[in-house]
């Protein structure tokens, strides 16, 4: 079987993000013709809906979520959505597990409170701060390589 490539649904042009958009993603051209690419989007996954309101993380990062230490809430109303995020979290990496012996890399959309590698939104700010979504943290701690979708030179060598 081909390498497999592990890629946040949304950076395909699938209509999954939050606002029922995708994103326009330099990094697909490096990687749709020499590998098997299996898009994943935990969100849905976890069984929200497409559009949902937006969410962040209220403190720490995805690992700080992954240890019960830390909610994900919808930033109007505060709604805690964080067993639809670790679920989701935990469907895909079901899916990746499938093809564990091929997957190469997993590319996840940065600043995602789900899929973000290295930066994560502050809960109270439009700013940015270093942290890993909930997903990229499940990923990483079951020693997958992942990849921000910015890191286009990383990609480009894959
Ligand atoms: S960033 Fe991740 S959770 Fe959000 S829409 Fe894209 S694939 Fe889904």
């Amino acid at each position: 079987m081909d390498s497999v490539i592990v890629v946040s649904m949304c950076l395909l042009g699938i209509k999954c993000r939050y606002d029922g958009k995708s994103v326009s993603w330099e990094g697909l051209k490096f990687i749709k013709d020499s590998f098997f690419i299996l898009p994943v989007c935990p969100e849905q996954l976890g069984g929200l809906p497409t559009p949902r309101p937006p969410s962040k993380i209220e403190k720490g990062d995805g690992f700080t979520v992954l240890e019960g230490r830390s909610r994900i809430l919808t930033v109007e109303g505060k709604i805690d959505v964080t067993a639809n995020f670790i679920r989701g979290s935990q469907e895909a990496l079901k899916i990746a597990n499938l093809f564990r012996e091929n997957v190469k890399a997993v590319i996840l959309k940065e600043k995602s409170p789900s899929c973000g590698v290295k930066t994560i939104y502050n809960f109270n700010t439009d700013s940015l701060k270093t942290g890993k979504g909930v997903t990229a943290a499940l990923f990483i701690k079951n020693g997958y390589r992942v990849l921000s979708s910015d890191a286009l030179e990383e990609i480009k060598k894959l």
